[in-house]
């Protein structure tokens, strides 16, 4: 096991906004909007119907009920096993990633109610380092996944990643078998897990916990595969449909259970979540 090390740490802060800018420009139609009214509208372009990337906050706010969110996430930080150093050295990186995004890792991880059933949520910022699975993350899920097993409430965790952590090499591989083992117990307790795949949803993270969910549900337009396109290409040198890795690829072969547009995406969690409440 990797050792933490005791560094500054940050509490997710939900209210906190770090761009005040008031207008946002649509990629998809050029449109200039004003943002409240995006945020209004789901994070959805009023004009033409994209959707807006999402932070980890955003995401989480859009999903749970308004002011249940409390922080449960440990104070570890990313130790540097490899000291790997690409273009720049690994923990000036994750410094940069705090800078930016105002988190301490990739992932939030609290305690929330949707539709007024507990959970136990984690949210991953793709905005950290792609939102790449390290120590960190692994531990935190499985954090996230045992509170949910104290408490009796369903864990939900919501994807967005590039996968493992290049920078921290096995140890970041060793976090799928990891997060794996510890989804198990989940099972052994019968207490649910919903997985959301989000865009993007790759390489480790999918090929691990995010496939391994009672329910997954991928969002609309979400890319859902392991490696990237052109290296699938590449190695098995034959040509790839066009839909490939889609979600509407993953739902027709069996690797999602849903597909959700995003303004029906809490809805559809609080459905499920009390279809279980009914079971349990
Ligand atoms: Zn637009």
């Amino acid at each position: 096991m990797p050792i933490f090390k005791d560094k500054k740490y940050f509490r997710v802060d939900l209210e906190k906004k770090l761009d005040e800018s008031l207008w946002i420009r649509c990629k998809s139609c050029g449109q200039l909007v004003f943002k409240r009214r995006v945020r209004e509208n789901n994070n959805i372009c009023p004009h033409c119907g994209a959707y807006f990337f999402l932070t980890a906050k955003e995401r989480l706010e859009s999903l749970i009920d308004p002011g249940t969110f409390i922080d449960i996430s440990e104070p570890i930080m990313d130790d540097d096993p490899l000291t790997f150093t690409d273009t720049k050295p690994y923990p000036k990186r994750i410094e940069e990633a705090q800078e930016k995004t105002g988190l301490a890792s990739a992932i939030i991880l609290g305690s929330a109610t949707v539709t007024e059933i507990p959970i136990v949520i984690g949210v991953m910022e793709f905005q950290f380092i792609g939102g790449s699975m390290g120590s960190v993350m692994g531990e935190q899920i499985c954090r996230g996944m045992e509170e949910a097993i104290q408490r009796r409430v369903p864990f939900v965790l919501v994807s967005s990643s590039g996968g493992a952590r290049v920078q921290e090499g096995i140890f970041s591989l060793m976090q799928m078998a990891k997060v794996a083992a510890v989804r198990t117990r989940l099972g052994d307790e019968g207490i649910p897990f919903i997985s959301i795949m989000t865009y993007p949803t790759t390489g480790g993270v999918q090929a691990s916990i995010a496939s391994l969910g009672d329910v997954i549900i991928a969002e609309k337009g979400a890319t859902i595969g392991f490696a990237g396109r052109r290296v699938i290409k590449d190695t098995i040198a034959e040509e790839l449909p066009e839909d490939f890795q889609t979600d509407a690829f993953a739902l027709a072969h069996g690797v999602i259970d849903r597909v959700v547009p995003r303004e029906s995406l809490k809805e559809e969690l609080g459905k499920l979540l009390s279809l279980f409440a009914e079971v349990a």
